[in-house]
C-alpha cells in the first residue's frame, strides 16, 4: 500500500486504522501524526491518545480519509509512530487476526497479547545494549599521575579485561566506575556496546552434543514421516508413557536444525520443567530457547528478538509461545496435545493447539502433536483423516508396562481414604526396597469443616463452595475465590463446638501416613508444599537418590517427572470426576489416571496401578483399564456422536456475571432472544441457566450454550451476537464474556 501523508492534495488524504487494545471489537481512525513523514507500514504500533489514556496500537491498514467513518474534524492525529518495520511479520499478523476473529475478540487486545510485555509498553524491538569499558590504543599506566592510585587500579582492571567490562564488574573487582568517565577523558577508556550473546550462537556445522539413540520401529516410522515432507502435515503421535515420544522429538528437531531451520515446541504450563529443556540443551549444540514465567519482561524480549533474528533455533514454551516469530520456521511440536492448559480461560480465549495447526499450515510446515491420551478432538482429526495417526505402542528400553487393579472400597472401611488393602500393599512394596506415589488432586487438610451436631458446614460468604480445612498453618481457605479466615471455634448455625473435618485432602492423607509408616519419608507435593523456591527441587532430589518413600501429591505429580523407583502408584479417589456435569468428564479422568499411572515403573522395576473406587463395575472405568486408552477414546467419542456433542458440533458459551442474583439470567434471555433472529436454522440454545456454581466471588453468574452443526454459519451469527452484546443496555451491570469451543462448562 501507498502511504501518502500531509504533503498530498486534501481529497488523498489518508487515515490510520488502529488496532487499539480495548474491549471494543472495532478499529479506530487517527490522522498520521503532524511532524511525520514517510510510509507507515501495518503491523507497526502507534501511539494514540484514547479515551484519556495514552495507548500503542496497531496499525492494520490505511485508508482514503473519504472512506472513514469518523467525521473529519473528529479525526485527531496519532502522537507517534514507534516502528520503520512491522514488530509482526505478515505472517503472525494475519495468525492474530485470524484467531481474533476466531475466538471473537477484540483485534487490539488480541495484538497486544500476542507481543512481549515491553513492546506492548512502547519499547523498541531491540536488544539490550549492554555497555562495557576497555582500554583505549593510547592508554598507558605510566602516563597517570603517581599519586592517582585509584585511576590507575581502573584501568589496570580494564588493561586486564581487553574483551570489555560492564561497571559492575569493575565494582566487584574494586574499581571506582566513576573513575572511567576521567580516564574516557584522557583518552585512555572506551565504552563499547555489546549485545547479549546465546550459548553456542555460532556454532555452524555440527548441531548434535551427544549421539541420538536408535530409534525402535515404530519410533523411526513417526521421524521418517516427517522427514518425508518439509511442507505442512500433521501427525498425531499416540505413544504410551514411556514409549520414547521426546526422543522422537528430537530426532524431527535434529532434521529440521540440519537444513538450518528452527522448531517450536510446546509443552504444558506444567511441562516447562528444568528437566525437560535439559534434554533439548544435552542433545544439541545449538541455542536453546526456554520461554519460562522465571523471565523478566526484559529476558523475554530478547529471547523473541533471538527467535525472530532467527539465532535461537529451538524455542521451547507455554501456551502463548505460540505467537513467537520465527526467521526460518521447520516445525512446531505440541507436547501433551491434550492438555487443558493450552486454552487460554480469561480474555483472549484460544487454545494453543489449534492455533499451532493454523500456523503450521499458513507456514507450510510440519506440526506433530503427541500424548499418551490424545484429546478427543485431535483423535477424531486422525480417524477422519485430517491428521495422520502414528502410534508408539511400547515402552521403549527395557521398561514393562505397568498392571491395573481396581480396588472396590464399597464394603471398607477406609482410614482418611486409605482401604487396609491399600496400606497393605504400600508396606509391601516399601518392604521391597521400592518407592510410592498415591495422587489425590485435593489440596488442603480437608475440603469441608462440617458441624457433627447439626450438619453444617462451613461455607464462603462470597461463594457456593466450601471452605477448605488447611492445617499447616491453621486456616480456612476457599479454593475458588482465595478468601482466608482464621479456623472458627462453633459452628454459626447451632453454636456448637463440635467442628469436624469431612473428607480428605493431601495434608491429611500425609498426616495418615506418617501414623502407619513412621520410619519411611513421607513428601507431600501441592502447591501450598512447594511455595518457596527449590522446594520442589529438594523434594525431587530427595526422591532420586531412589530410597523407599511415598509421594503424596496433585496434579504436580502427574507430568513431567520421571520416578524410575516408584513401582506403586495409587489413586486414592479414582471417582472424583466420573460423575461431573461436564461432559468432558469421563475423558479429563481417564487422561489424568493414565497420566499419573505413567510415573509407575519407568525403569527396569515393573509397576503397578491401584484404583480406589466405589465404581469397579463402571463400564468405561474397566474399558480404559483393561483395553487401554485408544477402545475408551473410541466407545467415548460413539457416545458424543450420538449426542451430538463436540467434537461432532460446534459449542460456544457466553458467560455472564453481575452481583445480583437473576440480572445475568435476564441478560442471557435477551441474547437469547436475538439469538433466534441470527442464528443458523440448525443452531440450538441451551439454557441460559445458572452456572454450576452460581455464587463465585461475589458475583452471580449465569451461562447460555450455543451449539451448532456448522461452524462458519455459527461464527457469521456469534460476529452479530457478540456486537449486540456489546451495545446492550444491561452490559453496563452484567459482565459477559464469549467462550468459542470452551473446554469447561
Ligand atoms: P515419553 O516421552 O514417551 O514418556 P521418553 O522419551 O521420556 O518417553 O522415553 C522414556 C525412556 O526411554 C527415556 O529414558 C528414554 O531415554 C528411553 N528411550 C527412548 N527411546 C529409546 C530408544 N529408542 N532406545 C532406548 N531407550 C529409549
Ligand atoms: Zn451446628
Ligand atoms: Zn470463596
Amino acid at each position: 500500500m501507498n502511504a501518502d501523508t500531509a504533503t498530498s492534495g486534501v481529497s488523498e488524504r489518508r487515515v490510520l486504522r488502529i488496532a487499539v487494545p480495548s474491549p471494543l471489537r472495532r478499529l479506530f481512525d487517527y490522522r498520521p501524526p503532524t511532524d511525520h513523514s514517510g510510509p507507515i507500514n501495518p503491523g507497526c504500533r502507534v501511539r494514540v491518545s484514547f479515551g484519556r489514556r495514552e495507548v500503542i496500537g496497531v496499525l492494520v491498514e490505511q485508508i482514503p480519509e473519504a472512506l472513514s467513518d469518523c467525521p473529519a474534524d473528529k479525526l485527531k492525529p496519532a502522537l507517534e509512530v514507534l516502528d520503520t518495520v512491522p514488530v509482526l511479520d505478515p505472517a503472525l499478523f494475519s495468525l492474530v487476526s485470524w484467531a481474533a476473529g476466531y475466538y471473537q475478540h477484540p483485534l487490539g487486545d488480541a495484538l497486544h497479547q500476542a507481543l512481549p510485555v515491553l513492546l506492548r509498553q512502547g519499547q523498541a524491538d531491540r536488544f539490550q545494549h549492554q555497555t562495557l569499558w576497555r582500554a583505549s590504543s593510547r592508554a598507558d599506566l605510566s602516563a597517570l599521575p603517581a599519586n592517582a592510585h585509584r585511576q590507575q587500579a581502573v584501568l589496570a582492571l580494564l588493561i586486564e579485561h581487553p574483551q570489555g567490562i560492564s561497571t559492575d564488574a569493575l565494582r566487584a573487582e574494586g574499581g571506582d566506575p566513576k573513575l572511567l568517565r576521567t580516564l574516557e577523558a584522557k583518552g585512555m577508556a572506551e565504552a563499547i556496546e555489546q549485545i547479549p550473546r546465546l550459548p553456542h550462537a555460532d556454532s555452524q556445522d555440527q548441531v548434535l552434543l551427544e549421539a541420538p539413540l536408535t530409534l525402535n520401529d515404530e519410533q523411526a516410522a513417526v521421524v521418517d514421516r516427517l522427514s518425508d515432507t518439509t511442507g505442512f502435515t500433521s501427525v498425531l503421535m499416540e505413544g504410551v508413557t514411556g514409549s520414547g515420544k521426546t526422543e522422537v522429538y528430537l530426532q524431527a528437531i535434529q532434521q529440521v536444525l540440519e537444513r538450518g531451520q528452527q522448531a517450536l515446541v510446546l509443552v504444558p504450563e506444567i511441562g516447562l520443567t528444568p528437566q525437560t529443556v535439559a534434554r533439548f540443551k544435552a542433545r544439541f549444540k545449538v541455542p536453546v530457547l526456554a520461554l519460562h514465567s522465571g523471565l523478566t519482561d526484559r529476558q523475554r524480549l530478547d529471547a523473541w528478538l533471538w527467535a525472530r533474528e532467527g539465532s535461537a533455533r529451538i524455542l521451547i514454551g507455554t501456551r502463548s509461545a505460540v505467537f513467537t516469530p520465527l526467521k526460518h520456521p521447520g516445525i512446531i511440536i505440541v507436547d501433551e496435545e491434550h492438555d487443558g492448559s493450552f486454552k487460554q480461560q480469561d480474555g483472549f480465549r484460544y487454545h494453543a493447539r489449534d492455533l499451532a495447526v493454523y500456523r503450521a499450515h499458513q507456514l507450510d510446515i510440519p506440526i506433530l502433536l503427541g500424548s499418551a491420551t490424545p484429546s478427543l478432538e485431535s483423535l477424531n482429526n486422525a480417524l477422519s483423516g485430517r491428521f495422520e495417526h502414528l502410534r508408539l505402542t511400547r515402552r521403549a528400553g527395557k521398561a514393562q508396562p505397568p498392571r491395573f487393579e481396581l480396588l472396590d472400597i464399597r464394603q471398607q472401611a477406609l482410614d482418611a481414604g486409605l482401604s487396609t488393602p491399600l496400606l497393605a500393599r504400600i508396606r509391601q512394596h516399601l518392604q521391597q526396597g521400592t518407592q510410592v506415589l498415591l495422587f489425590l488432586n485435593r489440596r488442603g487438610f480437608s475440603p469441608a469443616l462440617v458441624c457433627h451436631d447439626c450438619g453444617t458446614p462451613v461455607d464462603c460468604t462470597r461463594c457456593d463452595a466450601r471452605m477448605t480445612l488447611h492445617r499447616q498453618p491453621p486456616h480456612l481457605h476457599c479454593h475458588h475465590c482465595d478468601r482466608q479466615t482464621p479456623i472458627p471455634m462453633r459452628c454459626a448455625h447451632c453454636g456448637s463446638d463440635q467442628l469436624r473435618p469431612a473428607g480428605s485432602g493431601t495434608e491429611r492423607i500425609e498426616d495418615r501416613l506418617q501414623v502407619h509408616f513412621t520410619d519411611t519419608p513421607i513428601h507431600r507435593v501441592d502447591r501450598d508444599s512447594t511455595q518457596r523456591k527449590q522446594a520442589l527441587e529438594n523434594i525431587m532430589a530427595k526422591v532420586h537418590r531412589g530410597d523407599p518413600c511415598i509421594l503424596v501429591g496433585t496434579q504436580m505429580l502427574a507430568k513431567g517427572h520421571h520416578f524410575p523407583k516408584v513401582t506403586l502408584v495409587a489413586i486414592l479417589d479414582a471417582d472424583a470426576g466420573l460423575f461431573s456435569a461436564d461432559f468432558r468428564g469421563m475423558e479429563k479422568t481417564a487422561q489424568l489416571i493414565l497420566q499419573v499411572a505413567g510415573r509407575a515403573g519407568r525403569a527396569d522395576h515393573p509397576g503397578e496401578v491401584l484404583l480406589q473406587t466405589m465404581q469397579a463395575d463402571h463400564p468405561m472405568l474397566n474399558t480404559l483399564v483393561n483395553a487401554g486408552y485408544e477402545p475408551f477414546a473410541r466407545e467415548e467419542l460413539r457416545l458424543r456422536k450420538g449426542g451430538h456433542l463436540p467434537p461432532f458440533s460446534n459449542h460456544a458459551l457466553i458467560r455472564a456475571e453481575a452481583n445480583r442474583q437473576g440480572l445475568a439470567e435476564n441478560f442471557l434471555l435477551s441474547v437469547r432472544e436475538w439469538g433466534q433472529q441470527y442464528l443458523p436454522e440448525q443452531a440450538q440454545c441451551v439454557g441460559p441457566f445458572p452456572a454450576l456454581m452460581e455464587k463465585r466471588a461475589g458475583l452471580f453468574r449465569a451461562q447460555l450454550l450455543i451449539q451448532a452443526g456448522a461452524r462458519k454459519p455459527l461464527h457469521q451469527a456469534l460476529a452479530l451476537l457478540v456486537n449486540l452484546m456489546q451495545e446492550h443496555p444491561e452490559a453496563r451491570r452484567v459482565r459477559w464474556t464469549l467462550d468459542v469451543d470452551p473446554i469447561d462448562s
